[in-house]
């Protein structure tokens, strides 16, 4: 518990803190102590916001007239706590490129769970809010350059469809971090559905102390997502089997427009079924498995191709901690353990094939020679060095794309076999080209593109063009002239381009 009070230190403060429309429960903050420690954001000297998502305040059933102002800036640099919250550094363990660590929120402050109006729970973290317990050798803090990446790429994500964390606010701290170089510092104000992470269980389930703290972790997880397994004949069973399905989807959607997370750490896994932590994330243009972005993941371990691979094994490393809970005798706890875990890849398989499939037009089949007419176009993408989101964007049922690339024999092959299949579907080609258009996106975060805008933003203090960007980005199925530039893919590929985890 809390012990000291926290009060908004001025009248000013109190009054936006009532009128800001903060609803906090803090219920991960009830668990017991071993679970997190109560710790506050370190203040900063000149807070100063410079990103504030005021559809995503409004959805959280805040009051963006209250918190566009320095009174925002305040809350969401840690300098004034909002009413209710009952901040919290949360304790998790993960393996990070195959090795298990401690680790714990080394920079990042849980406020609490905002409830909102129309009855869900969301994690307001501020992410870079200073040292806590956790930290290691960490400084607590975040620049400039990887906070606005997270929240342009969240929110890319978001308006794909694909389930993730989302962005409220970026605040520069006024305050120099060291990197190498001195850089801005600030602090992202991550939403999240919560942030139990599949480390969250793996340090539970390390410490061993006390015996109950498994079943409180698995309950509580089990209440705040998946609520109707509750009653299931084996919960803990079918949290298992629930995770994994959401993973599934999950990867199979960042497959889908070439996602690459870059850093599929255990303690960067949600249990909720989000993506989470933007590190050194990047979109794949031309089209290619082995493609890896992150400067640190020189094996290749989190490359495109390897995601779905790398998913299974994080939730192996999940199904272990569960043991205890799954059976009384261990050997039956670890074949039931076993027999779900086998069956990731088919599902995995499933949501791939659908997604791939209606990127093709084509309805749900489990056909052979559907998958094989998928693996055909990805073959012939990768020896041509083919734009991935480009070339399924181009795909007209009715004409062949008119670029020279695709006046290729291999291709108009291809482009014929697609075609015979569309016929048995009996469905207007205008409807299969319909549909077509809300499962390729126009738009993805380019990788040329962010780290121009990143840079302006970062060097220059001009965040017009990141501006642009994020809004060319928000509705991504639509054609947009006006955001042209955006879309288009680099016009010679970045050998080399690399990312950066930004801590
Ligand atoms: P990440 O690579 O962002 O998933 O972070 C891995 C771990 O390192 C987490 O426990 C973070 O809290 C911690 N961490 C990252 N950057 C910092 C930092 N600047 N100071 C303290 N801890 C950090
Ligand atoms: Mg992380």
């Amino acid at each position: 518990m809390i012990t000291e009070a926290i009060t908004p230190s001025t009248l000013a403060e109190q009054t936006a803190a009532q009128t800001a429309g903060w609803r906090f429960d803090n219920s991960y903050a009830r668990l017991p102590d071993y679970f997190r420690a109560e710790w506050k954001p370190t203040s900063v000297p000149h807070p100063r916001l410079v990103v504030f998502n005021e559809v995503l305040a409004q959805e959280l059933g805040l009051n963006p007239a209250a918190l566009r102002s320095d009174d925002g800036a305040q809350i969401f640099a840690g300098n004034v706590l909002p009413e209710g919250a009952q901040p919290i550094a949360q304790a998790y363990a993960g393996h990070q490129f195959g090795y298990f660590a401690l680790l714990g929120d080394g920079r990042a402050i849980l406020l609490g769970e905002q409830l909102t109006p129309d009855g869900r729970r969301f994690d307001i973290q501020l992410k870079g809010a200073g040292q806590t317990p956790f930290s290691r050798r960490g400084d607590g803090r975040a620049a400039l350059g990887p906070m606005l990446r997270e929240w342009l790429i969240s929110e890319a994500m978001y308006a794909l469809g694909i389930p993730t964390t989302r962005s409220l606010a970026v605040v520069l701290t006024g305050e120099p971090v060291y990197r190498e170089t001195a850089l801005p510092g600030a602090i992202l104000t991550r939403v999240a559905a919560s942030h139990i992470r599949v480390g969250t269980f793996e340090y539970i389930a390390a410490r061993r102390q006390p015996p109950e703290a498994l079943k409180i972790l698995a309950d509580y997880t089990i209440q705040r997502h998946y609520p109707l397994l509750a009653d299931a004949e084996n919960p803990y069973l079918s949290l298992l089997y629930a995770v994994m399905e959401r993973q599934a989807k999950l990867i199979s959607q960042w497959m889908a427009v070439g996602f690459i997370h870059g850093v599929m750490n255990t303690d960067n896994m949600a249990l909720s079924g989000e993506t989470i932590d933007y590190g050194p994330c990047a979109f794949m243009d031309v089209y290619d498995p082995t493609t890896v972005f992150s400067s640190i993941d020189t094996g290749g371990r989190y490359a495109y191709g390897n995601q779905p691979q790398m998913a299974h094994w994080n939730l192996i490393r999940f199904a272990e901690t569960l043991i205890p809970l799954l059976h009384p005798e261990q050997k039956q706890a670890i074949t039931l353990a076993e027999t779900a875990l086998e069956t990731f890849p088919y599902t995995y398989g499933r949501y791939w094939r659908e997604n791939m499939l209606a990127k093709l037009g084509l309805q749900p089949s489990s056909s052979t020679e559907d998958i094989v007419l998928i693996k055909n176009l990805l073959d012939w993408m990768h020896h041509r060095q083919a734009d991935f989101t480009r070339t399924f964007r181009l795909l007209h049922p009715q004409a062949l794309p008119e670029e020279d690339l695709y006046q290729q024999e291999d291709f108009k092959n291809w482009y014929a076999q697609w075609q015979q299949r569309l016929a048995q579907q009996a469905e207007p080609l205008q409807a299969v080209q319909a549909r077509m258009q809300h499962a390729n996106p126009w738009i993805i975060p380019r990788n040329h593109h962010v780290e121009r805008a990143l840079q302006l933003a970062v060097e220059q203090g001009n965040f017009h063009y990141l501006k642009l960007l994020h809004e060319a980005l928000a509705h991504p199925y639509e054609e947009r002239p006006e955001f042209a530039t955006y879309a288009e893919p680099p016009t010679e590929r970045m050998p080399g381009y690399k990312t950066f985890c930004g801590t």
